[in-house]
């Protein structure tokens, strides 16, 4: 299997990723999240150990690291609707689709709302808009999320080959993106939620969530999960989403990264609006895909 290579190499990332976690909220344990260097001049990215079980799946949260775009931008910016040059999107888009030796690699204009696109098609197109969730069963059809502080949260059912990316801002915690998303796995494929795995991306840590205006932002269900003034563990609302859609909770993974803390990730609320986009991305292998996969992703 491709993810042994990973573990062979793998490191602890600056945050102390090879340790197990306990969680602000307690009796919340969290297994290691993995960092793959360059190596060979591949991009370096992320992984969560919880989906390495899954021969069929590859998965990455890729960093700011690798790609072609400069300055602020520098230099793997995913997005083309943030100001960079549009041909230096394009050739980071391409370098990871062709990382992943995906035949499609599929993304959406996220708009903090709780839509879901089904893809069942085989031929999809590359860009949609208006959804912040993407779902298929279709091998080969990379499904990114495009992220600098939002969650990135992918979700994987093993018994249906079933795929999930989820942006998720604070305000997709507010609408719950991620029941919905758990839903229309459930509708469109069959898929039960106790046998659905998650991984919660790098994202704006409970360090730096400051939401002077909760009071008002945010449902008093969420208040629970204020840690000191008018911080909020968004990681811990996202996993207690997750619960309340019926993933258990041993099958959820966190990052425990935070992205306006670590700066080889982009960050909207350090960097302001002149930042890239970094990705988190999941695809079910298909043939092409395993018998020219030798790199290990
Ligand atoms: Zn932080």
């Amino acid at each position: 299997m491709q993810w042994a290579v990973n573990s062979a190499v793998r490191v602890p990332s600056s945050h102390g990723g090879s340790r197990w976690f306990e969680s602000s909220t307690a009796h919340h344990f969290f297994i290691p999240f993995w960092y793959m260097p360059f190596i060979r001049g591949n991009l370096p990215f992320f992984a969560f150990s919880n989906f390495s079980q899954f021969p069929f799946l590859k998965h990455a949260i890729f960093t700011r690291e690798g790609g072609y775009s400069q300055e602020a931008y520098a230099s793997l910016n995913l997005s083309y609707t943030v100001g960079d040059i549009a041909e230096n999107v394009s050739k980071n888009l391409e370098k990871v689709k062709n990382y992943f030796k995906a035949r499609w690699l599929v993304w959406t204009h996220q708009v903090h709302d709780k839509k879901v696109l089904v893809i069942k098609n085989e031929r999809p197109t590359s860009s949609y808009t208006g959804f912040d969730a993407l779902v298929t069963n279709q091998p080969s059809i990379a499904l990114l999320v495009k992220l600098a502080d939002c969650q990135g949260i992918l979700l994987c059912d093993p018994k249906k080959k079933v795929i999930a990316a989820i942006h998720c801002g604070w305000r997709g915690n507010v609408v719950n993106v991620i029941g919905e998303t758990v839903k229309t796995m459930q509708r469109e494929f069959g898929s039960e939620p106790k046998n659905i795995w998650a991984g919660i991306s790098p994202s704006l840590g409970p360090c730096c969530a400051e939401f002077r205006d909760y009071q008002t932002l945010l449902p008093k269900t969420f208040w629970r999960y204020k840690t000191k003034n008018s911080y909020f563990d968004w990681w811990a609302i996202s996993c207690m989403q997750l619960q309340e859609a019926g993933i258990p909770e041993h099958q959820i993974e966190v990052a425990r990264i935070c992205t306006v803390c670590d700066k080889r990730f982009f960050s909207y609320r350090r960097d302001g609006k002149k930042t890239g986009r970094f990705g988190a991305i999941i695809m079910l292998k298909g043939d092409e895909g395993d018998s020219r996969n030798g790199e290990g992703n």
